[in-house]
């Protein structure tokens, strides 16, 4: 089959589950669809009277002070990024998704967004979806602490939690990816549960954290390739090898990722605005996708820089 776009939205629409009608797009109608996606961003205002901090948290942990959606745009900019996914950033905002949502609703289009919801909460699949309806289509989880920075008693256990069976249940049935992040070891616990929940998208952030180098951690991640579901984001170069531009030396990751999942499984995403940090920036890590690593063709490059991410993040 030729690798057009209509034929990648095609194949990404029948290996996910059917959207609720109840969903709505986050674009408007007859928007076009166009331009690179950053599949993983955080942004945050200054504006604390509405959008205030966690009880947990000082203005002094905003680091940098300010980060909005105009900010991350501009950086985006720099090098032909026209979208991006925002993810709720829980250090400042918790479970209270109000400013990510506000970014997607004034951009339609542009922002798609990954929310986080306590999944103890009582009617958790009406709350999802109202979640989506507002432009989520994604749910961050993760193994070690939840939203509102309390710890998980049960780490090793965490996808046996309360809430986490109905949470993968309803975010199939919604058509909401679940986005882990997490470091290596809890990956073998998301293979078990993809095992139980085929139908959920799931899409690990900044390629499972694994150790560059380390044979079983390669492992734990491309053993999860054989679900058809399960997504891989390319991102957060900042936290890889060298730790710092412009990454050539992340190849042999980025190619562990690409044999096992294949381009229309995986996402370029920079993890901003961490990325622009000590010796790291936004134009290197999406010249490496676009421009380096000769074991990806244009359609490769166009997948990982556009198709995917649009296919699980920014669908009607
Ligand atoms: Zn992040």
């Amino acid at each position: 089959m030729q690798l057009t776009r209509r034929n990648l939205m095609k194949a990404g629409a029948m290996s996910l589950a059917a959207p609720l009608a109840g969903c709505v797009s986050t674009r408007l109608p007859g928007q076009a669809l166009s331009g690179d996606i950053d599949a993983h961003s955080h942004v945050w205002s200054d504006d604390l009277e509405k959008y205030p901090l966690g009880p947990w948290a000082t203005p002094a942990d905003m680091k940098p002070a300010t980060f909005t959606a105009d900010e991350l745009l501009a950086v985006m900019k720099t090098s032909g990024i026209e979208r991006a996914v925002l993810i709720q950033h829980a250090p400042l905002h918790g479970y209270d998704n109000s400013y990510v949502l506000d970014c997607a609703r004034k951009r339609p289009g542009t922002f798609s967004v990954v929310a986080m919801i306590n999944e103890r909460t009582p009617n958790l699949k009406e709350r999802l979806a109202d979640l989506c309806d507002q432009g989520a289509r994604g749910i961050r989880i993760g193994p070690t602490k939840h939203a509102d920075r309390t710890l998980n008693v049960d780490p090793p256990n965490w996808l046996n939690a309360p809430g986490m069976e109905l949470l993968w249940k309803h975010a199939a049935e919604l058509n909401v990816a679940v986005c882990p992040l997490l470091s290596p070891e809890f990956l073998p616990s998301v293979d078990a549960m993809c095992e139980k929940h085929p139908d959920t998208t799931v899409v690990i952030d900044h390629f499972g954290r694994i150790e560059m180098g380390s044979a079983e951690q390669a492992r734990w991640l491309t053993q999860l390739a054989k679900h058809p579901n399960v997504y891989v984001k390319a991102s957060a170069f900042r936290n890889f090898g060298d730790k710092r531009a412009p990454y050539g030396d992340l190849a042999p990751l980025i190619k562990l990722v690409f044999d096992a999942f294949g381009p229309s499984r995986m996402m370029w995403a920079s993890d901003c605005p961490y990325q622009l940090n000590d010796g790291n920036n936004y134009t290197d890590a999406v010249a490496l996708m676009r421009d380096g690593l000769d074991f990806l063709s244009d359609h490769d490059r166009r997948a990982i820089l556009r198709y995917t991410a649009e296919r699980v993040f920014f669908h009607g």
